[in-house]
């Protein structure tokens, strides 16, 4: 049975508001699962929570599907440059999870970019790559949200250590829900088993972490899953969780 939940009183909340209530929920919510922070997400915000996917697997797609009453939006970043493979996973989540996938594109297209600024700019100057092809994207598709999710985990690496399950995104004056931020990869592989996860199969080619071809290399077994991530240099993020 679908439960009535009561209609989210936060569009009336001011900034400030806003921002007290995270960092509260942020205490409250610190260890629970997954399914509890969507759920209290979802109820707190309503259509007005969405939450991202880079299309690495569809883990928190999956938990959202099943334990939200309604679909909730499910943004991705179609940088223009991903791998085929992360196109097919996004075109698999749509169809068979119930989830809205929302496709979002940059400004320019990868052959406008390259006239204006030159081939090949995530070569020269990455950050500006993505700020363009991600960041501006992302804060866009998120205007009409009090309140995103992300896949973020604090073991995942060092920057991401702090996470915390409910926090302040400063940047976009939003609330950021991390549900699996407590979870460790060793958790999401029995989730994934168990419930039987669509997972990008890059994964089992040596691409623990997936991001735009030209910015992801394979990883040998046992050094940091995000070592691929702009192999080489000081990047480490495209900047859509700082
Ligand atoms: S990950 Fe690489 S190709 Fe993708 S937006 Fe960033 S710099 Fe550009």
């Amino acid at each position: 049975m679908t439960v009535a939940l009561p209609r989210p009183r936060t569009a009336e909340l001011g900034t400030d508001d806003l921002r007290e209530l995270a960092l509260d929920a942020g205490r409250d919510l610190e260890g629970a699962l997954p399914h509890d922070v969507l759920r209290w997400a979802w109820a707190t915000f309503g259509s007005k929570f969405c939450v991202t996917s880079s299309m690495g697997d569809a883990v928190l797609a999956t938990l959202a599907s099943d334990v939200l009453p309604a679909a909730i939006d499910v943004v991705f970043l179609d940088t223009g440059y991903h791998f085929v493979q992360t196109l097919q996973t996004r075109d698999r989540v749509a169809r068979t999870l119930n989830v809205n996938v929302v496709t979002v594109k940059p400004a320019l297209s990868v052959a406008d970019q390259n006239e204006k600024y030159g081939q090949s700019l995530y070569a020269r100057d990455p950050d500006a790559c993505c700020a363009m092809r991600k960041v501006a994207p992302l804060n866009s598709a998120l205007d009409p949200y009090l309140a995103w999710g992300a896949g973020l985990r604090r073991d995942e690496s060092p920057s991401r250590a702090l996470s915390p399950v409910v926090g302040w995104d400063t940047k976009r004056a939003k609330v950021k829900v991390n549900p699996l931020a407590c979870w460790t990869a060793d958790d999401v592989a029995a989730y994934v088993a168990e419930r039987d996860v669509i997972v990008n199969p890059l994964v089992a080619q040596g691409f623990p972490s997936i991001g735009c071809a030209p910015c992801t290399q394979r990883v040998e077994r046992g050094q940091d899953v995000r070592s691929g991530r702009w192999a080489g240099r000081e990047k480490t993020e495209c900047g859509l969780h700082l």
